[in-house]
Parts: structure tokens; sequence; C-alpha cells
């Protein structure tokens, strides 16, 4: 690789399932990558990226930062070429205060990457993890879209601090970037917006909440069945893949609606099966829509939630994602699989 090629780039949040391939991919192209820990003495947290340094071109360098802390990335982004901004609370589930555990450092944080980005002469691009969640809100916005397909015109208009609160976050800090993003020359800004990401992890963390949901098919804790649900799913590898591509094409531009396929979670289930047919807790069965509505408060789901998503299917365009960041999606069968013999491998589903 010639030094010309040959790029700094900050990835916030480097111990995150999703942002643990950027960092891969970003490495084993030769480039040079900062990317950020909230405790940097947690080194368990971030092993694994260490390891991958030491077997790649590029050099790897962390930083201390936190989302909440004004002033916190003003060092880390300093001389970078681009950043890719993807740390962020990640929870639907369990969430005691939106404001606090949700929202403020979704968009404070954002507001703090960038901020940062505007004191540097050199970051001449910014890419933003946003969500399909700053799209949609529940399923059933898909009633009040044009053609009922969700695309990258759509924005969430219907998520509140009470009801679906990490999706209001998300579509605040990706409005907080685009404000940020206007008001200036010196770069461009580049949004990707996944689906329900799934894939093979780097690590054998447990606690994000794509590898808990795959985790939860595995190991027997639906096997009295699924809601009917559906999810636009995307491989982790592909959404890493157009993080880096977004990053480093001068043309790419706008937001990216990255999504593979639309899959209820009992087709996901099926799959999953299929793979592995020894597995006997996989789901059989969807859960009846009133057994739901009694005992889904017990479990986090609100009647409200239950009546604007169950059995309503989502359908989304990912066309510009191909064109502009030269995605070519692998399959669902294929991210599945891959998921669920990285979990047996690791040793992270129960016998
Ligand atoms: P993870 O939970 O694995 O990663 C979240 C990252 O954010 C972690 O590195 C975490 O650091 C960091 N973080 C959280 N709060 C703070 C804070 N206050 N200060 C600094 N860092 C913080 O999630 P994913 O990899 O799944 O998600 C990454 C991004 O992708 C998020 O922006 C998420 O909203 C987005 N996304 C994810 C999807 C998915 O299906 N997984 C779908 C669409 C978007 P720490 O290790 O210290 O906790």
């Amino acid at each position: 690789m010639t030094k010309e090629l040959n790029k700094t780039i900050v990835v916030t949040g480097g111990t995150g399932y999703i942002a643990s391939w950027v960092v891969k991919k970003l490495l084993e192209s030769g480039h040079d990558v900062r990317t950020t820990v909230r405790d940097k003495s947690k080194k368990q947290k971030y092993e694994h990226i260490l390891n991958l340094a030491s077997e790649s071109t590029g050099n790897l360098e962390t930083f201390e930062a936190d989302l909440l802390n004004p002033g916190s990335f003003d060092e880390v982004v300093q001389g970078a070429d681009a950043v890719i901004h993807m740390a962020s609370p990640f929870k639907i589930s369990g969430i005691k205060n939106a404001q606090k555990d949700l929202i403020e450092p979704a968009v404070a944080g954002t507001r703090n990457v960038l901020e940062a980005v505007n004191k540097t002469n050199t970051v001449t691009r910014v890419v933003l993890t946003s969500s399909v969640v700053a799209i949609h809100g529940d399923a059933i916005d898909i009633e009040q879209t044009p053609e009922q397909v969700f695309n990258e015109r759509i924005w969430n208009e219907t998520s509140t601090e009470k009801h679906q609160p990490y999706a209001l976050s998300k579509t605040l800090a990706e409005k907080a970037a685009w404000e940020i993003n206007e008001a200036q020359q010196q770069w461009s800004l580049v949004v990707i917006n996944p689906g329900f990401v799934l894939g093979p992890s780097l690590t054998k963390r447990k606690d994000s909440t794509s590898i808990d949901f795959m985790l939860s098919l595995l190991s027997g804790k639906y096997k009295t069945g699924v809601p009917d649900l559906s999810f636009g799913v995307v491989d982790v590898r592909d959404v890493a893949q157009a993080h880096v591509n977004g990053a480093l094409k001068e043309q790419a531009s706008g937001r990216h609606v990255l999504v593979s396929d639309t899959l209820d979670a009992i087709q996901i289930a099926k799959k999953l099966r299929q793979a592995f047919p020894e597995n006997n807790k996989i789901p059989k069965k969807v859960l009846p829509s009133f057994l739901l509505y009694l005992l889904g408060p017990l479990q986090g789901f609100t009647w409200k939630f239950l009546k604007r998503n169950l059995g309503i299917k989502l359908r989304f365009d990912n066309s510009y994602s191909q064109k502009d960041l030269d995605i070519n999606y692998t399959k669902p069968d294929d991210t599945l699989r891959d998921h669920g013999k990285q979990l047996e491998e690791d040793g992270l589903l129960k016998k």
C-alpha cells in the first residue's frame, strides 16, 4: 500500500460488536486506526483489536473518551483524515431513564465528536452510524410511507421518550449531525442506517443486543415460540464494509439504508434450524398474539408496541447502498450460519 493511500481513521467505540469489524477491515487494508474506549484499564474489552493490529499492516492507537465528557474526543481526532462515529448505547430493553441512558449519550456524544472534528483542519469525511430506526419507529409507519417502502428520504416521526426511546435517540443524533454538517464546509457527512445487525462477533462479549438476540434463539429462551415481528437484517461484515467505503470513497454521500433482507422472527428461526439441525432449542412456532398481549408487558413489550408492530411486514429499498457504497449483500443464510458457528466455537451456547 502506498503512503498516500494510507489514511488515519478514527473509530469511536472500538470495543463494540460492529466497530471491531470496522477496525479489523481498516487495519487489514493498511490504514492507521485510532479508536476510543471508555476505560483503558478494562483491557479485556478491547484486547481482541490489539491482537488484530499485531497481525496487520496498519497501526492501532487507543484513546480514552466518553460520549458525555465535552472535549474528550479532541485529542483523538487531531490530525486524522476521517472519523467514523459509532459509539452509542444500543439498548431496547431494561431502560430505566431514557433521557440519561440513551438520548443524552447519543445526542451529546454526536455533538462532542463533531465539535472536536470542527476544531481540526484535517478531517474531510465523517461517517455516522445511525440506524433504520431513524427512518421508521414502528412497523406500522410503513402504512404512511410512499409506496410502502422505507428509503433514505423518510424520517422517523413517531418515536418518543416513552415509546421506542432508542429509536428516538438515533433519530435525534442523526438530525444533530446533519445540522452541524450543514453549518461548515470542511467535511462531508456519510450516514449508515443499518437494519438489525447479525453475523459472527470478533469477541466473546455477550452484552450486545445483536449477540443476545442470537444467543436467545439458539439457547432455548424462545423455545415456546417467537413473536410475529419482522426485521430488516444485515450482516455485520457488510455493515463494517459500508463504513469503510463510506470513509474512503470520495464521492460517497448522504444516508444509506443497509438491509439485505426482511425476515420474520420465525423465518430466522427456520434458517437456524436448517443450519443447526441437531439443536432442538431453536423455536418452531409463532406465539399467538393474545398470549403476547397477556404476557408481553411482563417481558417488556407494551400493548402500544404490540399493536403497532405485531404481524406488520417491513420493506426496505437498499439500492442506494449497493450503488453508492458498492455493497454486495451477504445472504442471511450465511450470516445466521456463521453467527451460530462463532457462538458454538467460542463456547457461548449452553449445552
Ligand atoms: P455495542 O453495544 O457492541 O457497542 C456500543 C459501543 O458504544 C461500545 O463500544 C460502547 O462502549 C460504546 N458506548 C456506549 N456508551 C458510551 C459512552 N457513554 N461513552 C463512550 N462509548 C460508549 O453495539 P453495536 O456494535 O451493536 O452498535 C454500534 C453502533 O451501531 C451504535 O451506534 C448502534 O446504535 C448502531 N446500530 C446497531 C445495530 C445493531 O443491530 N447492532 C443496528 C443499527 C445501528 P463500552 O464498551 O465502553 O460499553
